[in-house]
């Protein structure tokens, strides 16, 4: 007995038997029943959802020799012949292969004739966007004065792309998309009719793998009973699609709430030794925080045969809903990114690294810090474009930090003095900045920040400060005093209210005006953010951005 595969011999032969589509099969029904007939239907939605199916009810219903009925009797020749695909009057044509003109004209000239042994001519045409323009326009002229006898169905997967001309004329349908719940209890029904053992699991990985097609679903149910010999089990289904262990993926998660990067790493090091697919992890880990977030708002939502419920529902309460909305955010962004990333661990652990280190605040908006486009210190490793202000904090607690700011600071001290001997050696050489940036903190720095350099030669130094800041000179000798060991004996004059404004204090400000612009701008033009504002609606509050010293 030669093996009819699952996907044709359970393909629906009556409405009753669409799975998933009730909105459509009921408005169908009602208007077959009330005699409403409609020249053209337009059933659109992605592949496998069951439009050319739900086109051949149509034509059974339009043609059943019992007469126009939603419930044609799947006996006469006009159901039986339509149900093997050859029946006269049915023309059921791929657009995809059927895109030139001619061949669509040689079509529509047939229209006029009247059908041969049926009711209706039904013409079945899939893929309709795949058609060229002429042979629309061919096709447009039968939709605009059709034919009594004539029934259009098309079907497409991308209604987008059909002239607006032909959208208008069609009464349009849209198959959803279905549910992996609803697929899987389909698998069911079908093996316990066809008395195959299975396990709930299998079904419910099958079912995710197929992506809302139910026949890829069922070929795929073809292949695990070819694979497990005649029985569907979890670990053998797990094999067959490369699905990984949802154990590593609830490792993965408890690790994000704990804040545990170290186990999450051990995590992602130890799925690459077992050679696992990294987008596949992505995948399954964005189906799983769907989950959550599906648990957190409608707990009845989660098949009760769910083998993973109980921790779905663990998780449910410990993540916050906003936590589980952007993790899924950056899981999905993670994926489509991960043919960009060097390789598919550092593209994985890269997603992972940015669930830890993102948390929404208070305000639901993402707290970011950005460093400057150039660090200030060449030798120091760039600094990550963002992060939290939690790992700031971090960073700076962290004990390793301590040396290289030590070794820093005594760095710094000596080029001081290697620059003031320097400098002793040729007087004053008219860089009041550096200078000025050379002084310890304190009143001495504060009043030489807010001093213009006016003027200078080898003996005298003339500066300038505000009005506003003149009870600074309270320091000057201070100042004074710090000039001289600097440079040797100077004249110093400083005047008040003289000069331009251009003081190191104003510069300062400026840059840091600057800095800060330049951060925003870094944030605001990082992919990822920009990704995550677009998909996310989240927005970046400018005030918490702050450039990393
Ligand atoms: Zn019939």
């Amino acid at each position: 007995m030669s093996y009819q595969v699952l996907a044709r011999k359970w393909r629906p032969r009556a409405f009753d038997q669409v799975i998933g589509q009730e909105h459509v099969v009921r408005a169908l029904s009602n208007a077959l029943d009330q005699q409403r007939l409609h020249h053209a239907y337009l059933f659109t939605g992605t592949r496998g959802v069951g439009k050319t199916t739900l086109a051949r009810i149509v034509a059974k219903a339009l043609n059943c020799e019992n007469g126009i009925t939603s419930t044609p009797c799947g006996q006469c020749i006009a159901c039986t012949e339509i149900d093997k695909g050859r029946f006269v009057d049915m023309l059921e044509v791929d657009a995809a292969s059927n895109t030139q003109v001619d061949a669509m004209r040689d079509l529509l000239e047939n229209a006029q004739y009247a059908p041969t042994v049926g009711r209706f001519k039904v013409y079945i045409i899939d893929e309709v966007h795949m058609l060229s323009r002429n042979a629309f326009n061919a096709m447009l002229k039968t939709l605009e004065e059709p034919p009594a006898h004539v029934k259009f169905i098309l079907a497409t997967t991308d209604p987008q792309k059909l002239p607006v001309t032909v959208l208008s004329r069609c009464l349009q349908f849209n198959l959803k998309q279905m549910s992996p719940t609803n697929v899987a209890g389909h698998l069911k029904s079908i093996l316990e009719q066809e008395s195959i053992p299975a396990e709930a699991t299998a079904l419910h990985l099958l079912a995710r793998a197929a992506e809302g097609s139910m026949r890829d679903a069922l070929s795929l149910l073809d292949q695990a009973i070819a694979y497990g010999i005649g029985s569907v089990r979890e670990q053998e289904v797990r094999a067959m699609l490369g699905a990984i262990d949802q154990s590593y993926l609830f490792t993965l998660l408890e690790s994000l709430i704990a804040r545990d990067g170290v186990t999450l790493i051990k995590q992602v090091e130890a799925m690459e030794e077992r050679s696992l697919s990294f987008d596949t992890a992505l995948q399954d880990l964005a189906t799983l925080l769907h989950q959550i977030a599906l648990a957190q708002s409608v707990p009845e939502a989660i098949a009760a045969d769910l083998p993973e419920r109980p921790q779905i529902l663990s998780l449910a309460q410990r993540i916050s809903p906003e936590f589980a909305q952007l993790y899924y955010q950056i899981a999905t962004l993670g994926r489509r990114d991960l043919s960009l990333a060097p390789d598919e661990f550092a593209g994985f652990s890269m997603t992972l690294l940015r669930m830890l280190a993102f948390a929404p605040s208070d305000q639901a908006t993402v707290v970011v810090m950005a460093a400057p486009p150039s660090p200030p210190i060449a030798a120091a490793p760039p600094s990550p474009a963002y992060t939290s202000a939690a790992s700031v904090q971090t960073t700076r607690a962290a004990p390793e930090s301590a040396p290289t700011l030590t070794s820093k600071a005594e760095l710094t001290e000596k080029l001081d003095t290697i620059r003031s001997v320097l400098q002793t050696a040729t007087g004053f050489n008219g860089d009041w900045r550096s200078f000025v940036d050379s002084l310890k903190a304190g009143m001495t720095r504060s009043l030489a920040q807010n001093c213009e350099l006016i003027s200078h030669d080898a003996q005298t130094l003339v500066l300038s400060v505000k009005d506003a800041q003149k009870h600074m000179l309270t320091y000057q000798d201070m100042l004074k005093t710090a000039l001289k060991e600097r440079f040797g004996n100077l004249q110093i004059r400083i005047e008040i209210g003289a000069g331009t404004g251009n003081t190191p204090a104003a510069q300062i400000s400026q840059e840091k005006a600057q800095r800060q612009a330049a951060a925003e701008e870094a944030i605001r033009n990082d992919p990822f953010i920009r990704d995550l504002a677009e998909t996310f609606g989240a927005s970046v509050n400018p005030s918490s951005i702050k450039p990393i010293q």
